[in-house]
């Protein structure tokens, strides 16, 4: 279904020197296991030589991959390399934390051929970096974007968060206007969303602190899309802007339009045809697992067509490239304007959709809506 188009590549390195106090992904504070962890990931690489070939992404994400030494993160590259084949133009993009940047460590970046580095920089208000129990102050957060200008990153992407508890529109604006101000080629832009079990989600149910109800969550929500589309950036994904569409992100395009890519480390997906499957989240199990010559999966399901389509739905209409309506026939046999049509025509007078030679996209209203939009 998917095996004509390349795939990528995602590195997930689950360790954080401090875990944040809003965060639920996997990570570890072990940093002792860091040497284990790269042999059985080199391990897993070998695995699936077979199966994928070429890649034209690599994400390294985690987790924090700026704790490793320069030496480890050439070495994930050079058995990444030795593994597969990496296509002319590849995308190699690392998460960063600003507080682990310097002007050393991003130069030897560079020379292991990253060239796209996303830092953590989450926002450029001190009150809301301690909020979230971040270990980098505003200066570090400033200081690392001029670095890796300086290092030659000529692709660099700050992340940020808003709806923080205690935040108003217009000290978010200013984390936006400081932003801009560094020009950097990309921005995402989170809403914080407490996960129950995390510190913060503890907080909160313990009524610690409010947070924003869904009108002001809108208001955030409009006032970003508007502000950094007046500013230049093209706002092509919920959640992502790009200063031109040379900008956006390669690798996340692949998991809108349901290219196939390989995920590697504790709690990393991959998919592929209809297939997808994921690791185990923990590191032990991960560990285990390739040491006794095992995938470390955790779980498989195989899609069908018709959950394919679905989820075709749901991530076309997060972005603003949309759906090709038909291309969505020809792949998961629906015909989304003989079955749907009513109901789009009232979204798009409403406002929050346009259909226009043969493309469905969500406005920038409809993007706002998106998870809704897909339940039609
Ligand atoms: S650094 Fe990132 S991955 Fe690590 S705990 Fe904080 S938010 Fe989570």
């Amino acid at each position: 279904m998917n095996s004509e188009k390349i795939p990528g590549l995602y590195i997930h390195i689950p360790f954080c020197l401090s875990k944040c106090p809003y965060c639920d992904f996997y990570s570890s504070t072990s940093l002792s296991v860091v040497p284990d962890f790269l042999d059985a990931l080199f391990k897993e690489m070998g695995m699936y030589r077979a199966r994928f070939h070429s890649f034209d992404t690599v994400y390294i994400g985690g987790g924090t991959p700026s704790l490793l030494s320069p030496q480890q993160l050439e070495n994930v590259l050079m058995k990444v390399r030795e593994n597969f084949n990496l296509l002319s133009n590849t995308e190699i993009t690392i998460e960063t934390n600003p507080a682990d940047l310097n002007r050393s460590f991003l130069e030897s970046m560079r020379e292991s051929k990253i060239n796209r580095i996303n830092i953590g920089v989450q926002s450029f208000d001190e009150k809301v970096l301690d909020f979230l129990g971040r270990r980098h102050s505003v200066k570090q957060a400033m200081s690392s974007v001029g670095d890796s200008r300086k290092a030659g990153f000529r692709n660099i992407g700050l992340d940020l968060i808003y709806c923080v508890p205690g935040q108003d529109i217009e000290s978010w604006l200013d984390t936006l206007k400081q932003a801009v101000a560094l020009s950097p080629e990309h921005l995402s832009c989170y809403q914080l969303t407490l996960e129950a079990k995390t510190p913060l989600g503890i907080r909160y149910q313990a009524g610690e602190f409010l947070v924003p109800g869904d009108a002001l969550q809108h208001e955030f929500f409009m006032k970003t899309s508007q502000f950094l589309e007046d500013t230049g950036y093209l706002h092509y994904e919920v959640s992502n802007f790009a200063r031109g569409k040379e900008y956006t992100s390669r690798h996340n395009q692949k998991y809108w339009d349901h290219s196939p890519y390989l995920g590697l480390g504790p709690a990393a997906h991959s998919f592929q045809c209809n297939q997808r499957w994921w690791n185990h989240c923990s590191l032990d199990q991960y560990l285990a697992a390739i040491n006794a010559g095992n995938f470390p999966v955790e779980e498989t399901e195989t899609l069908t067509v018709e959950q394919l389509g679905l989820e075709a739905l749901y991530l076309g209409l997060r972005t603003r490239k949309g759906i090709l309506l038909q291309d969505f026939q020809n792949e998961y046999h629906y015909d989304l304007l003989a079955e749907k049509g009513k109901i789009l025509s009232i979204l798009e007078e409403e406002g929050f959709i346009s259909i226009r030679d043969g493309t469905l996209t969500p406005t920038q209203a409809g993007l706002a809506i998106a998870d809704s939009l897909s339940l039609i």
